[in-house]
């Protein structure tokens, strides 16, 4: 799939959004520092947030998505 049929297939970027936390909550987050795996969802900035030392994740570091050139993702 590239990035024109995925961005066509979830109409808009909300959905396309959702889907990823979605996708991400099954995947599961790992911090990158310590390899922590307790997290927050803040949705205002739809980032994950460590129980225990803070650190920031973003919905798309560590997936496939990370480094691509959708607008959404730049805005994270
Ligand atoms: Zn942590």
């Amino acid at each position: 799939m590239n990035l024109f049929t995925f961005s066509a297939h979830f109409g808009d970027e909300n959905a396309c959004r959702q889907h990823l936390k979605e996708e991400r909550d099954k995947i599961g987050v790992v911090g990158q520092l310590f390899s922590c795996k307790n997290h927050y969802w803040i949705k205002s900035r739809w980032n994950y947030e460590c129980k225990s030392c803070r650190s920031r994740t973003s919905l798309c570091s560590g997936t496939i998505m990370q480094g691509s050139n959708l607008s959404f993702l730049t805005k994270l």
